[in-house]
C-alpha cells in the first residue's frame, strides 16, 4: 500500500523533466543540473528570433567572437561564452547563467520583443556582471530604440526586477541613455 502511494511521487520529477525537453523549458521542469539547463534555455532562445534578436556585432564596432549571438550559439552547444578583450573587458570565457537565460525567455513570454546588444562580450565597467555571465544589454524594445522617449523601457525594467534581476539600469541612469542593462546576482 505504501509503495503504491509513493510511486506517483517518485515519477513526478521524471515527468517534469521529460516535459521540459518537449515544450517551453521553463519553470519547475528545468533540469537541476545547471550545465543541462543552460543548454536547454539557450536552444530555446535561439528558437525565438522574432522575440529575441541577438546582435552579431558589437556596438563598439570591434570584431571578435564574443557577440551576443555567438555567446548564445556557444552556450546552446554546451560551451562557455567568450568575453571581449578590448577596453576594460578581461577576455577569456564564462558560462552564461541559467537565471539570466530563464529571465530572457520569461520577458519574451510576457510579450516583449527585444534586441540584445551584449551578453558576456563587449566593453563594460571593471568587474561588470557581464563578465560573469549574468547580465544582458537591451537596445531595442518592441522595435523601438531605447531612449528616454521609449514607451516600453520602464515596464520592461519592472518586469526584469520581478524576475529576480538585482541590477537594472536604463535611460535616466548614468551611461544608460541608449540601452537597458539587466543583471542577475552572481552565482558565487
Ligand atoms: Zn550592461
Amino acid at each position: 500500500m505504501t509503495k503504491m502511494k509513493l510511486l506517483p511521487l517518485l515519477l513526478l520529477p521524471l515527468l517534469l523533466i521529460s516535459c521540459a525537453t518537449q515544450s517551453v523549458p521553463v519553470g519547475s521542469g528545468l533540469p537541476k543540473n545547471h550545465d543541462q539547463a543552460r543548454v536547454v534555455l539557450a536552444k530555446r532562445i535561439l528558437q525565438m528570433p522574432n522575440q529575441i534578436q541577438l546582435m552579431s556585432r558589437h556596438v563598439s564596432g570591434r570584431r571578435d567572437n564574443a557577440t551576443a549571438y555567438k555567446n548564445m550559439v556557444s552556450t546552446a552547444g554546451g560551451w562557455s561564452a567568450a568575453r571581449s578583450s578590448y577596453a576594460k573587458a578581461p577576455g577569456g570565457y564564462v558560462k552564461l547563467q541559467p537565471a539570466m537565460l530563464y529571465g530572457m525567455i520569461a520577458l519574451a513570454n510576457q510579450g516583449y520583443s527585444y534586441q540584445v546588444s551584449e551578453l558576456a562580450g563587449g566593453g563594460h565597467s571593471r568587474n561588470s556582471r557581464h563578465y560573469d555571465g549574468v547580465a544582458v544589454d537591451i537596445c531595442y524594445i518592441n522595435g523601438v530604440k531605447v531612449n528616454y522617449r521609449n514607451p516600453y523601457y520602464r515596464s520592461l525594467m519592472r518586469a526584469a526586477r520581478k524576475l529576480g534581476a538585482t541590477e537594472v539600469y536604463g535611460p535616466g541612469d548614468r551611461g544608460h541613455s541608449g540601452h537597458v542593462h539587466i543583471a542577475w546576482p552572481r552565482p558565487y
